[in-house]
Parts: C-alpha cells; structure tokens; sequence
C-alpha cells in the first residue's frame, strides 16, 4: 500500500511538472504569435521582382533606411556611415539617411490588403517576411529618392524568397537591383536570451551592412577567407569570428572596380 501511494505522489508530481511545462509553452507560443500579427504579413503571396534594372555607376548615391521600431537610428546611422566611408572609401557621393519608416501604411498601398485580411481570419497562419516584399518596397524608394544604391535595416523576421528553407535571415542583397536588406533581429543578444549589449550589437549590424554592400559593389560571391567581411556566415558565431575588415584579395577586386569606373 505504502508503494502504491509513493507511486502516486510521484506521478501527480510530474503531471504538475508537465503542466507547468505546458503552459510555459504556451504563454511562449503566444507571444510568439502575437509577434508575427503585430507585423501583420503573410507569405502566401509572392512579390516577383521584374527582371529589369539600371546599369550602375560609382561613385554612388546610398540610401539607409530603417524598417520597424528603431529608437536610436539617428546614432546608429552615424556608425554605420563612418564604417562605410572607411571600408569604401570615395564609393559614394553621398549615403543618405531616409529614416525611419512604417511598413504599414505602403504595405496597404501594395495591394496585399488581402493578406492581412488572411490573417485575421485564420489565428493558425505564422509565416514571415519574404525578402521580395522589402526589395519591391525599398527599390521603389530608391527611385522615389533618385539613388543608385539602398540599404533597408528591419528588425522584422526575414525569410528568403529564393530561398524557403532559410528562415530567420540575417541578410540578403539583390545585385541586379543594388538593394539589400539586413534584419537585426538575430544580431541581438537578447534574441539568444542574453544580456543586451549595444556595442557588440553595433558591430554585427556593421558587419553585416558591410557584407551586403560589399556584395552591391563587388557581386554574389563570397570569400572564403574566414576573417574576411566577406565570408559567408549564417550564424552569429560565424558573424562574431569574422572581422568588419576586407582581406587583401577583396580590397583588390575593389580596386579593380575603381578602375574600371575611373575613379
Ligand atoms: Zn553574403
Ligand atoms: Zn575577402
């Protein structure tokens, strides 16, 4: 008898353990949701970029734009301009700054009021943002400002649209269209569920900045020299074992392209 009711004891403290478990994951889950909703896009339409650009010329004009809840751009944009103008010197007339920008309102405009009707409507649909739907919206304020060259920065998830099995992109560039995005949202150490630390989030946004327009100017390749701005990282080891510097062989490529446009 007495075994008997050690038993239960036992089992009713792991139905409490498991509840709490449960609803642990639950609350998670919600958030989580409440996350995606509170960006409002789904993925089950695609943008198509069209095939068409314009030839690019440097020196450039470069647009810097921030997507989503940035308090600070104003300072960040500082940081990300002297990174540019040491890693790319004279590549650029100018690097704009365009502020901060409301996804809303243009995604309204975009015509795809249908998908957020979807999303009222199904409480199940959890998808992320498409990297298409930022290009079209960024290269039409690139002409909208008469730039050569933009730069969109978003805290919103990003996913690839030539990609689907990538989630959770950091970042991506469209070298046709000289447009890229990078997302911040894996660069902070709160998303790891760490202590926040600016700095280091400073120097992985400019990083990635870098990498990405590196690839506008340079093309899709990337370098395998590990240390090299240029190098392909995916995580964010990768990204804090690689420096914000150029190696020799890309600092040659870029001054190949200085030739060639003569300045
Ligand atoms: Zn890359
Ligand atoms: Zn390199």
């Amino acid at each position: 008898m007495s075994r008997y009711r050690k038993y239960q004891r036992k089992i009713r403290r792991y139905q409490k353990k498991l509840s709490r478990q449960k609803s642990k994951l639950k609350k998670k889950l919600s958030d989580f949701k409440h996350f995606i909703y509170k960006i409002g896009i789904s993925s089950t339409e695609e943008f198509r970029l069209d095939k068409n650009s314009t030839p690019i010329s440097f020196p450039s004009h470069l647009g810097v734009i921030f997507i989503g809840e940035f308090d600070n751009d104003t300072i960040l944009f500082q940081s990300i301009l002297e990174n540019l103008e040491k890693i790319f010197p004279s590549f650029f007339f100018h690097i704009h700054h365009l502020g901060s920008y409301d996804f809303s309102t243009e995604v309204f405009s975009k015509g795809i009021m249908k998908e957020l009707k979807d999303i009222e409507e199904s409480s199940e649909l959890l998808s992320l943002h498409p990297t298409n739907k930022f290009h079209q919206l960024i290269i039409s304020k690139k002409e909208q400002y008469n730039l050569d060259q933009i730069i969109a920065i978003t805290d919103l998830p990003l996913y690839s649209s030539s990609d689907n099995n990538i989630i959770f992109l950091i970042g991506e560039a469209h070298v046709p269209h000289q447009s890229c995005i990078v997302s911040t949202l894996k660069l902070r150490e709160t998303f790891y569920a760490r202590a926040s630390n600016e700095k280091l989030f400073e120097e992985r946004l400019n990083k990635e900045i870098i990498h990405e327009i590196g690839h506008l100017i340079l093309g899709t390749e990337h370098c395998d020299t590990q240390l090299c701005v240029m190098s392909y990282s995916d995580t964010i080891e990768k990204i804090d074992n690689k420096s914000t510097l150029l190696c020799n062989k890309c600092r040659i490529r870029l001054r190949i392209v200085k030739q060639k446009y003569n300045f």
